[in-house]
């Protein structure tokens, strides 16, 4: 038997190590296959599968914020009134 050149009591080297990251999880949509590309660390993607970043930041941070009518926030106040309006015109219909 050869002796082995591996010494598994030896620190992994770098590219080895790089190796062994958490994979990405994005899933082409040409191929069907997984990206692979190394994930952020903590996240199940990518750099480029938005694993770096959560989004453009929320209400006044925005740049693009003007008045908060379809914030996110809002949006919840605004289907709540259309769904009491639809109620009440319903209600006003069997009336
Ligand atoms: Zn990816």
């Amino acid at each position: 038997m050869q002796k082995s050149t591996i010494n598994p009591l030896q620190k992994p080297s770098n590219i080895s190590r790089a190796h062994l990251a958490a994979r990405c999880q994005a899933k082409s949509k040409r191929t069907g296959y997984t990206c692979k590309a190394p994930a952020i660390r903590g996240k199940d993607k990518c750099r480029m599968h938005g694993g770096k970043g959560s989004g453009a930041p929320k209400g006044k941070a925005n740049g693009r914020f003007r008045h908060g009518l379809y914030t996110d926030a809002n949006k919840g106040e605004i289907a709540c009134v259309r769904e009491l309006m639809r109620e009440f015109n319903q209600f006003a219909k069997e009336i």
